[in-house]
């Protein structure tokens, strides 16, 4: 099914689902949705008994900014490893997928323990992403000099357009691959599910745990995340059940949304703005080293004075390292304006929302044309009609 299509479509259905649910809960009536204009008035709370949340103003003018990026997907996962070049050892840390930012300390973690069998105390890391500055941090805390090698860095690496939630299996391998990695992707998840926790609190609040609201018109089953035009992926969920409180399901009345089935959920967001700026202060006020520059072919590492380096260059190492294991998976977010009051994420049939600090994330999931997908020209369309569903979300909500 063509997108644009899909999201008429699945718009549609949000539409009857809104309307059915407006009957059965008999609320006042509606203004309708404006093109663009926001029609939730600031201030109102959108409640029912239990839940009161404040309204998203979810207009296409307030749209700040529309990014794409690729995940760097491997069927067989992350590549952690090292490789001897000439006479340097290169450890390979990229291939994280839809999962980076979640797994990036634990991955991080395996790649040092292999620096350090290298018997060196200076460190070069190529790539200035989610995975190379956390790499670089864990190798200063353990004693390292490290200086960081990259072509881009921070705000404009893809990391900085991910969407901002823990998601550590999120297509992080493919269903053939995944009992091959899942102790090792059990480990990095725990490592880097602690490391957050003692990241809370900070001012700028770089992390911190949510509540959201899954919103479907029929029974939730075990959600999956399935695309049709993508592989089966690992779901590793069922290992660590115990690091997120479970999904409550919220009975109708209990709650301002139209839709008949509502589950609250509760996650780590990770507000990126802030927190790619506190890893890089972090790493600065460390003494770290920053040089800007580009590699084409291995060969070039040999150049560099250190003799063991990280080669967190993510989807770039498709190119530098000639790997055509990493597939580019293509995605979009866009955000609107933020609205501090707004503290909730949302989880919709083809929408996430994710209440960021740096902007509300506004991203079109469940589409397909992404996989094997290099493209990173926006399709504004794509995020405006998000916007739009979403704003006859806030419409259909019953006001407290
Ligand atoms: C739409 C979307 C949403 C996502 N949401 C989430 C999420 O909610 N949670 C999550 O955990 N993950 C998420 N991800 C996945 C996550 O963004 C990636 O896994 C992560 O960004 C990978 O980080 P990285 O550091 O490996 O790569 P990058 O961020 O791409 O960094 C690579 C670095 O290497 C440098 N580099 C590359 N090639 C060269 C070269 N030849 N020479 C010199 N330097 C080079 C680059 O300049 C850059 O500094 C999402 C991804 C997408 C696309």
């Amino acid at each position: 099914m063509q997108r644009r299509q899909f999201l008429r479509q699945a718009g549609a259905t949000l539409a009857v689902a809104s309307t059915a649910g407006l009957a059965a809960c008999a609320p006042p009536p509606r203004a309708s949705t404006a093109a663009s204009g926001s029609v939730v008035a600031p201030g109102t709370r959108l409640g029912a008994e239990g839940v009161e949340l404040a309204p998203i103003r979810a207009s296409i003018d307030r749209i700040t900014g529309v990014y794409v990026c690729t995940r760097p997907f491997r069927a067989a996962g992350p590549r952690i490893e090292a490789q001897k070049l000439g006479h340097k050892t290169v450890v390979h840390n990229y291939g994280h997928g839809g999962s980076g930012w979640s797994l990036s300390w634990g991955s991080g973690t395996l790649a040092l323990q292999m620096v350090q069998a290298t018997g060196v105390r200076e460190l070069g890391v190529i790539g200035c992403g989610a995975i190379g500055l956390t790499t670089a941090l864990l190798a200063q805390r353990a004693g390292f000099s490290v200086r960081i090698y990259a072509k881009d860095l921070p705000p404009d690496v893809f990391s900085m357009r991910a969407s901002g939630l823990w998601t550590p299996d999120s297509r992080i391998c493919d269903a053939a691959h995944a009992p091959a990695l899942a102790d090792r992707w059990e480990r990095m998840t725990r490592i880097s599910h602690a490391r957050y926790q003692s990241l809370l609190g900070l001012p700028g609040k770089p992390i911190e745990w949510i509540d959201g609201y899954s919103l479907a018109d029929a029974p939730f089953g075990k959600f999956h995340g399935e695309v049709p035009d993508e592989p089966e992926f690992g779901d590793f969920s069922d290992r660590v059940h115990d690091l997120t409180p479970r999904p409550v399901e919220l009975p109708p009345g209990s709650h301002p949304f139209p839709e008949p089935y509502v589950r609250r959920y509760t996650t780590l967001m990770f507000n990126i703005s802030s927190y790619a700026n506190y890893l890089l202060s972090e790493f600065l006020a460390a003494g770290g080293r920053i040089e800007q520059r580009e590699f084409t072919r291995p060969e070039d590492l040999l150049k560099l004075p250190e003799h063991t380096l990280v080669n967190a260059t993510g989807y770039g190492a498709r190119a530098l390292f000639g790997d055509d294991t990493v597939i580019p998976v293509r995605g979009q977010t866009a955000r609107l304006v933020p609205q501090p009051e707004v503290n909730y994420g949302l989880r919709m049939r083809d929408i996430s929302v994710v209440p960021r600090s740096d902007g509300i994330m506004v991203q079109v999931i469940g589409d397909t044309g992404n996989f094997n997908n290099p493209d990173i020209t926006p399709r504004r369309e794509d995020s405006e009609a998000a916007v739009r569903e979403l704003a006859d979300l806030m419409t259909g909500m019953r006001r407290g």
